[in-house]
C-alpha cells in the first residue's frame, strides 16, 4: 500500500470551469479539468508535489524534451458508480509501466506514494467532472518531460511529472476499417515500442494519414524485420478470432503491455473461451477470412476499451467482417465495463476505490 497522506501543496481555482462545460458533447481529450499536478524532479530528487489551477508552463525553449522527446506517459481512467463512489482500474499497472517507460528513456522513476497521494488527491478535488452512466468517465494522463535548459543531445538532469484530466464520454470511433502494414513499421526489436515513449505516436501520424486517405482509420502494425506477423495497432492490443478461438501476439519489446489486452485474456479464460497467445500471421489472417472462418477482429485499450473492427485491407485485398450478434467484443466490453463501474463483481481485484 502506498502513503496517501504525503505532503502536498494545494492551491485551488477561485471558480470552477464545469458550468462551461456540456458533458454531452465531449470530443475525446479536448477539454481538462480545473486542476493539475505537478512535481519536479531537480538536482537529484523528486521535490514537494503540487496541485495547482491547470494553466500553460513557461518552459525554456532549449529544454531537452523538445529536441529529443525525452518524454513518456501513461492513459488511465476513473469511474463514478451508482452511489456515487470513485474507482480507478488497475492503476497499480499503469504506476508501474510508467516507471518501466521511463527507465527505458533514462528518466528516473517517480515515487510510488507521490503517484498514488497525488492521483487521489486530484481525484478527490475533480470529483464533481466524473459523471454518472456507463460510457462516461475521467480521461487520466500521467506523463514525464525532460526539462532541462541544454540541447547537448544526452538525459535531462531535470524533468517534470505531471498529471492532468479531461472527462471523457463513452468513445465510438464509427467503423473502424484498418490496414495491416506492409512497408512502415512502428517498432523494432531492441526499440522501444513496449514503452509508452512520445515519439511512438508522433511517428506513425504520417503512415495513419496515408491510410486514412484510402479510407483506412487505423494500421495494424506487423513486426518490423518481415511484416508477416500482426502485432497490434497505433493505442490499441489487437485480437482475432478465428472459429471459437482466440489470438493475441505475445509480448516483445515492439508490442505495448496493455492492461487491457491482460484484462481480455483473464476474462477469456474465466469464460472458456480457447485463446492461443502467440505469433500471428497476415497470411492465415487472410486465409481465415477467405474461408469465413475469420469471425472478428478487435482492438483492447483504456480509450475504447474494446473497438471493433469492420474489415481490412492488405496487399490490395479487402476483406469485410460478418456482423456478428453475439460477438466476443460486446461480452468483453460488458464485462469489463461491468467491473469498471462496480456492476459486477471483481473477482480479480481490478477495481481500486478512490
Ligand atoms: C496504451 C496502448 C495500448 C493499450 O494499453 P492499455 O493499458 O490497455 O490502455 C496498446 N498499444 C499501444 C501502442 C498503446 O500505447
Amino acid at each position: 500500500m502506498s502513503d496517501l497522506s504525503i505532503d502536498i501543496k494545494i492551491s485551488k481555482v477561485s471558480e470552477s470551469n464545469i458550468k462551461n462545460v456540456d458533458f454531452n458533447d465531449l470530443t475525446f481529450g479536448k477539454v481538462f479539468t480545473d486542476h493539475m499536478f505537478v512535481c519536479d524532479y531537480v538536482d537529484g530528487v523528486w521535490q514537494t508535489p503540487e496541485i495547482m489551477p491547470y494553466q500553460p508552463l513557461t518552459i525554456a525553449p532549449s529544454a531537452r524534451v523538445f529536441h529529443y522527446g525525452q518524454a513518456v506517459f501513461e492513459g488511465m481512467k476513473a469511474f463514478k458508480d451508482e452511489d456515487d463512489q470513485i474507482w480507478l482500474f488497475r492503476p497499480e499497472d499503469n504506476f508501474n509501466r510508467i516507471n518501466k517507460s521511463s527507465h527505458r528513456m533514462a528518466i528516473p522513476d517517480f515515487p510510488k506514494d507521490f503517484f498514488f497521494a497525488g492521483l487521489t488527491q486530484l481525484l478527490q478535488l475533480e470529483k464533481e467532472w466524473i459523471q454518472k452512466g456507463k460510457g462516461n468517465s475521467l480521461y487520466i494522463r500521467p506523463f514525464v518531460i525532460a526539462t532541462e535548459e541544454a540541447i547537448s543531445a544526452s538525459p535531462s538532469n531535470s524533468y517534470k511529472f505531471m498529471i492532468i484530466c479531461s472527462p471523457a464520454q463513452s468513445y465510438y470511433a464509427g467503423e473502424v476499417k484498418v490496414l495491416f502494414a506492409e512497408k512502415f513499421s512502428r517498432a523494432a526489436d531492441g526499440g522501444v515500442g513496449f514503452a509508452k515513449a512520445a515519439g511512438n505516436y508522433g511517428a506513425q501520424f504520417y503512415p495513419t494519414s496515408l491510410a486514412h486517405a484510402k479510407g483506412y482509420q487505423q494500421i495494424i502494425w506487423t513486426d518490423a524485420n518481415s511484416h508477416e506477423y500482426l502485432e497490434e495497432a497505433g493505442t490499441m492490443n489487437i485480437f482475432f478470432r478465428v472459429g471459437d478461438t482466440l489470438l493475441t501476439a505475445p509480448n516483445n519489446d515492439r508490442i505495448l503491455d496493455g492492461i487491457t489486452r491482460k484484462c481480455v485474456i483473464q476474462l477469456a479464460k474465466d469464460n472458456d473461451i480457447d485463446i492461443e497467445v502467440r505469433r500471428v500471421t497476415v497470411a492465415e489472417i487472410k486465409e481465415a477470412a477467405k474461408n469465413g472462418t475469420l469471425k472478428e477482429i478487435f482492438g483492447a485499450g483504456t480509450a475504447a476499451v474494446i473497438n471493433p473492427i469492420a474489415g481490412f485491407e492488405h496487399a490490395g485485398d479487402e476483406f469485410e467482417l460478418p456482423k456478428l450478434e453475439n460477438s466476443y467484443a460486446s461480452l468483453f466490453k460488458e464485462k469489463l465495463t461491468n467491473i469498471q463501474y462496480n456492476v459486477s463483481e471483481d473477482p480479480h481485484g481490478w477495481r481500486y476505490k478512490v
